[in-house]
């Protein structure tokens, strides 16, 4: 039994869960920072829990959606990101997106509220060894290229693995022409205009993909040159190059939507999101990119009604390192070089904010019930939580391992009844999430999840 105060390395989404767990089982934790000392290429402060690109944690629909199904099953575990998340949200549709800044201010709030917890801001430069007490590293895709290598070597991986992600821009609401573009959520989901619109017609699409495919992108570097993007997240130039409609029927697309202006469904629009509570600030929606800065400025102006848009952030691309995890973590997230070592979100090979955070919490609960004695409960493959864990530490293909986002088709398949046909679609996620949620309480009680909440 452990008794050492537990290191979380990265106070990022998995870090800040996985010591807010820890600290609710009743340990000790050292959560520790390199930021703003060090900074990665994407973050820009040294808050805990930044968000390095969209304010969105994606739908909040807990029966159709399998990330919306993680949001519920998270909760219902306590997490600190959702409790942030959920006050902090911004009118998002049926998605909950938060204000990036307040939802990084409550996160840090709660944590240094919590006396078990406490802050260290120093870079880890040295892997820990096994004396060195119980360590969770949850240093993101952006660690340190010093650490990753280290991590490599204790692991035996000759190379760690990479892809692309890339950042959508920011523009003030305040200089986006509303006498062109309108409010309006698509089908009025949600309040109905959580969203503003800019449309364009089929000339002015199949102008802006003649530029987005002609435009000057940032040259990729030796190292980086065999890199894939992860699909999930294209750049908007990649997707146009893919297929002129691609767009057109990806981020673009105009369906459930009424241009007021004109009454008349446009042929595509841009839709720009509240990035702040205020709303004084706008994220465009599917629009990562890595065009030059001068390039997506003149192009993006092109847009009806961002004619004159301020930019107070522009789109970008790095890369993303994690390591193969079913090759080299046991099924408790301890990787088996040095079981001291526990890793957690991003780092791991799951994709997404809420995926990193709820690799986070299970790193915290399986680390804590290990420094208590107690046994290791996992949670069942049936629940979004133990399909994400089964994923990324057993059935994935080590051989070709990417980072996966939390979708239906991880869970396990309801079985027909009576030899009917396959049960599919809507009926079979309401089957699957009903069966999460009903296996997650079972397994909350089990293992005395958020008995005594401090
Ligand atoms: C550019 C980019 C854009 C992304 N956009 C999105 C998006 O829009 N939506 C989405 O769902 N997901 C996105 N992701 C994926 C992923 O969800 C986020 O990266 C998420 O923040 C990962 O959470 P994490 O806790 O694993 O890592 P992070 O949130 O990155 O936290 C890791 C922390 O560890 C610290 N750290 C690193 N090395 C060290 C060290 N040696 N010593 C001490 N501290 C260290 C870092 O400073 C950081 O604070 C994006 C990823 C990248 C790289």
């Amino acid at each position: 039994m452990s008794h050492k105060p537990i290191i979380v390395v990265g106070a990022g989404l998995a870090g800040c869960e996985a010591a807010w767990q820890l600290a609710q089982a009743g340990l000790e934790v050292v959560l520790q920072e390199m930021r703003p000392l060090r900074q990665t290429p994407a973050h820009r402060t040294g808050g805990f829990a930044e968000l390095v690109c969209s304010n969105s944690l994606r739908s909040d629909d807990a029966t159709y959606n399998a990330v919306g199904l993680l949001h519920e099953e998270m909760r219902r575990c306590g997490s600190v990101i959702m409790k942030a998340a959920d006050q902090c949200a911004v009118p998002a549709g049926g998605a909950l997106a938060v204000d990036r800044e307040a939802f990084s201010k409550t996160v840090e709030s709660l944590l240094c509220q919590n006396p078990l917890i406490s802050f260290k801001r120093e870079e880890l430069k040295t892997l820990p060894d096994e004396n060195q007490g119980m360590y969770i590293l949850a240093t993101g895709p952006l660690t340190t290229p010093e650490l990753s290598e280290q991590v490599q070597e204790a692991t035996g991986q000759k190379d760690m693995l990479h892809f692309f992600d890339a950042i959508a821009p920011i523009v003030t609401a305040d200089s986006v022409d509303m006498t062109k573009a309108w409010k309006q959520s698509r089908y009025d989901k949600g309040n109905g205009d959580d969203y503003i619109n800019c449309p364009l017609t089929k000339e002015e699409y199949d102008r802006f993909i003649d530029e987005l495919i002609q435009a000057e992108k940032v040259s990729f570097r030796d190292w980086e040159k065999n890199t894939p993007y992860f699909e999930g997240c294209l750049p908007i130039e990649v997707m146009a190059e893919r297929g002129r409609e691609t767009l057109a029927f990806g981020p673009m697309k105009p369906v459930g939507l009424m241009n007021p202006h004109t009454n008349s469904r446009p042929y595509a629009v841009v839709q720009l999101r509240k990035e702040n509570k205020q709303g004084s600030l706008l994220n465009l929606v599917g629009f990562q990119t890595k065009l030059t800065y001068g390039e997506q400025k003149r192009i993006f102006k092109t847009i009806p009604g961002l004619q004159n848009a301020v930019f107070v952030r522009l789109g970008g691309i790095h890369r993303n390192t994690f390591i193969c995890s079913p090759k080299v973590l046991d099924e408790t997230l301890r990787l088996k070089s040095r079981p001291n070592i526990r890793c957690a979100g991003q780092f791991t090979g799951c994709e997404g904010y809420v995926e990193s955070a709820c690799v986070g919490l299970m790193a915290g609960l399986f680390c804590a019930w290990e420094a208590l004695g107690k046994e290791i409960v996992l949670p069942p493959p049936t629940t979004a939580l133990g399909s994400m864990l089964r994923h990324i530490t057993l059935d994935a293909n080590e051989d070709c391992f990417q980072p996966m986002n939390i979708n239906f088709g991880l869970l396990p398949a309801p079985q027909p009844i009576d030899g009917k046909k396959k049960i599919k679609g809507k009926e079979r996620k309401l089957i699957q999430s009903k069966t999460a949620l009903n296996d997650l309480d079972l397994w909350i009680k089990k293992a005395h999840i958020n008995e005594h909440p401090r």
